[in-house]
């Protein structure tokens, strides 16, 4: 039985031999066919030049699909290590490259990458990835919504799913108009320091619930959630911000994160309050707010001062001023992941 094995195998292996042959030999022809009919209407040309040029053809041989910003990816080329490559980038505000083609994320987009040698470019493109990924819900919407939903999964008790909101004791701004203000700029500073935002709202006339809110948040890919609020107290004279989150005795989502949590509200908080001058009233444990008990993510709720407080509310809804809280937030999330300032 093994003897007819090895002799069937050797059959096969001459058989083979066989038919491969002539098809190598049909393929060298068709080349060799097509070589001379590029020389003939090439007459005029250096003939050794042009069968250099044909024979190369410049490629990458390493290129990243995507890259996140601030990383580095060091693309490859098939040109000889000792050549000298020009490498450039359509735009450097997503991206930048070095000499020696060290690609590096800025911000989130696309990017082209060229590199020419020996008279010949290419191009590959290159989606920059945020290096972080934000959730910022705006608190509140042009209508309040009193309708209620559980305040956690699982829970038998019940809140509203959006309640109405403060409004400014001096400048008669709402509450919602406020959050989406801060939101906005805030995500467009995040964003030129390389991270990804997602918005929960990007108008004021939505209808979303506080659990609605969170489920975007839990489909958004984010890494943390950071929500954006103004206080009100029947007294004209409380001033401050403070920073809520939930802590590990939280029965819901929230609980899971409840550290995390906390290393998001301290940062965040001390950040703020250092960039605004704002008095820090600290940060507080809620374990009832419905839109940080069903995220699936560190959370954290920003009182950003008092809009019953007339100076306070003045400050918060001063361009100038703005700018300093939202720096401050920057600033507070990257100490969160440990970026340096
Ligand atoms: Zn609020």
């Amino acid at each position: 039985m093994k003897q007819f094995y090895h002799l069937s195998m050797l059959f096969l292996i001459v058989i083979g031999l066989t038919f491969s042959c002539p098809i190598r030999v049909y393929a060298t022809e068709n080349a060799t066919s097509n070589t001379d009919s590029t020389s003939t209407t090439d007459v005029t040309s250096d003939n050794t030049t042009t069968d250099t040029d044909s024979a190369f053809v410049f490629a990458f041989t390493k290129t990243p699909q995507t890259l996140k910003a601030t990383k580095k990816y060091s693309l490859k080329t098939n040109a000889p290590s000792d050549a000298i490559v020009t490498y450039s980038v359509s735009n450097e505000k997503y991206a930048t490259i070095t000499k020696k083609g060290v690609l590096k994320g800025k911000r989130v987009g696309t990017v082209t990458v060229s590199a020419t040698y020996a008279g010949q470019t290419i191009q590959c493109k290159v989606k920059i990835k945020g290096k972080k990924t934000i959730y910022i819900d705006p608190g509140h919407q042009r209508y309040a919504d009193l309708s209620t939903e559980p305040i956690g999964p699982g829970s038998s008790t019940r809140k509203e799913k959006m309640t109405g909101g403060a409004t400014g004791a001096s400048t008669g701004i709402p509450e919602y108009k406020f959050t989406l203000t801060i939101s906005k700029k805030l995500k467009t500073a995040l964003e030129q320091k390389g991270y990804a935002v997602v918005l929960s709202r990007t108008k004021h006339n939505v209808k979303m619930g506080n659990i609605a809110r969170a489920k975007k948040g839990n489909n958004s890919g984010a890494d943390i959630c950071i929500r954006i609020h103004a206080d009100s107290f029947s007294s004209s004279s409380a001033r401050g911000a403070s920073v809520l989150y939930a802590s590990s005795s939280n029965p819901y989502y929230a609980g899971k994160y409840a550290k995390k949590s906390k290393k998001l509200a301290t940062k965040l908080l001390d950040e703020y309050c250092d960039a605004t001058g704002i008095y820090k009233r600290g940060i507080v444990v809620r374990n009832d707010l419905t839109g940080t008990n069903w995220s699936k993510m560190p959370t954290v709720l920003i009182e950003c001062g008092f809009m019953s407080n007339p100076t306070e509310d003045r400050k918060l809804n001063n361009t100038d001023f703005q700018k300093k809280m939202t720096k401050g937030m920057v600033n507070g999330i990257d100490a969160y992941f440990g970026y340096t300032k």
